[in-house]
């Protein structure tokens, strides 16, 4: 049988949260949290798996969560957003992508990307019928090439995918940014599906600019984010997308398709979270800064070289002092022989990196940390 997707292997973040378990090794590959969501958040499923919140919710989401959703993006990004027509639920930020792309990408479509990309886009866009452009992130700083992207923009562009804050550089994306970006697009009939999932981990006293917050680019994107980074969640796949109507309805005939709807009492137990606890969210920035910092205080003394990421959970380290291997190489070996997992680059580009740069995930507990960091002085 052909495959539809004969490039695609399991995702890097399986085969090393695997190697990880399989060699005992501390897990800082995959990113997800090693302590556990808000005590009052677990109370509030439990409640309402009680309560017999368990049939069918509505296809687009219960409308109390959609409710705190349109609060939420009012509040932080000044975007009215209509909870009728222009937000939806859905399992995970990754049935969201697919389900943007597949709403409107088809056969022959262009479709943007920035390397190092997160590895869910360019599938969604194979098995859509669209091709994938490649247009590398600037080194060192994993900023913008907008000469590059002119150049790639034609008539067959259908839509730019970008991603602030970004996995797994740590990069950002502000106004100044979006109003280049709104330029280089006005008068192209060009969409932006923009990954905005880290939204809330942002350091340094940087505010995160969406695109809900940008008039323009607000009129012609499908901004998307996740309950499962900033809930410390990510086993319950629960995200939103938020897009004009038209937009939308061609969003939620995927989405009907895909999933039709999503995990009800989680759905339930968030909207109330989000109520009771808005300043979650506000400590949330301060809090992985925090973390940010002790991993790389802990880091300090080692051969590795880095600067201190400016978002996300994640910390990218220039390993070229220490081994000539490659970054596959180099994290496998790092798994199997030292005991610290890690995440190799090459599988976010199209032509792999001739960086020696691997990322480390820094949303664990300080002890997890601390072990690992030992470990990694060491060598
Ligand atoms: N986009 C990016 C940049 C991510 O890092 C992730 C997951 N880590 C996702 C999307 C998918 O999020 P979810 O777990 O909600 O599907
Ligand atoms: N996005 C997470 C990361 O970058 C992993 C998500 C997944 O495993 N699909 O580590």
């Amino acid at each position: 049988m052909q495959s539809k997707l004969p490039k695609v292997r399991t995702t890097i973040f399986t085969v090393m949260s695997k190697m990880a378990q399989d060699y005992g090794a501390i897990n800082l590959s995959q990113g997800f949290p090693d302590f556990d969501c808000p005590a009052r958040l677990r109370e509030l499923v439990t409640q309402h798996l009680n309560d017999r919140k368990n049939q069918y919710p509505p296809m687009a989401g219960i409308p109390s969560l959609r409710q705190q959703i349109a609060n939420k993006v009012k509040e932080y990004y000044g975007c009215d957003a209509n909870t009728e027509t222009e937000v939806t639920i859905t399992s995970g930020a990754t049935e969201a992508l697919f389900d943007a792309v597949h709403a409107v990408v088809t056969t022959g479509d262009e479709v943007i990307v920035f390397d190092p990309a997160y590895d869910s886009y360019e599938p969604a866009v194979q098995l859509a019928g669209g091709k994938t452009i490649h247009v590398p992130l600037t080194l060192p700083d994993y900023g913008m090439d907008w000469d590059r992207l002119e150049q790639a923009i034609n008539s067959r562009t259908r839509l730019i995918i970008i991603n602030s804050p970004h996995n797994p550089c740590g990069s950002i994306l502000n106004k100044v940014d979006f109003d280049k970006l709104a330029a280089l697009i006005r008068g192209h009939d060009i969409l932006i599906l923009s990954d905005e999932v880290y939204e809330h981990m942002v350091f340094d006293g940087v505010k995160h600019e969406s695109v809900l917050g940008h008039a323009e680019l607000r009129t012609k994107s499908f901004a998307v984010f996740s309950f499962g980074k900033t809930y410390h969640a990510t086993g319950w796949k629960l995200a939103y997308c938020i897009a004009p109507e038209a937009l939308t309805t061609e969003f939620r005939k995927i989405h009907q398709y895909v999933t039709f709807t999503t995990s009800s009492f989680v759905q339930h137990a968030i909207a109330d979270f989000m109520a009771e606890c808005p300043e979650h969210t506000r400590e949330l920035p301060d809090f992985y800064e925090k973390k940010r910092d002790t991993f790389c205080n802990l880091l300090a003394p080692s051969r590795f070289r880095f600067l201190a990421s400016k978002s996300t959970y994640f910390q990218l380290v220039d390993y070229s002092a220490i081994s000539d291997k490659s970054d596959v190489e180099f994290a496998n070996y790092l798994t199997q022989e030292k005991g610290v997992a890690a995440i190799p680059l090459a599988p976010f580009y199209e032509v792999p990196p001739t960086t020696k740069i691997i990322r480390f995930c820094f949303c664990k507990d300080d002890s997890t940390l601390q072990q690992a960091a030992k470990i990694l002085c060491a060598l």
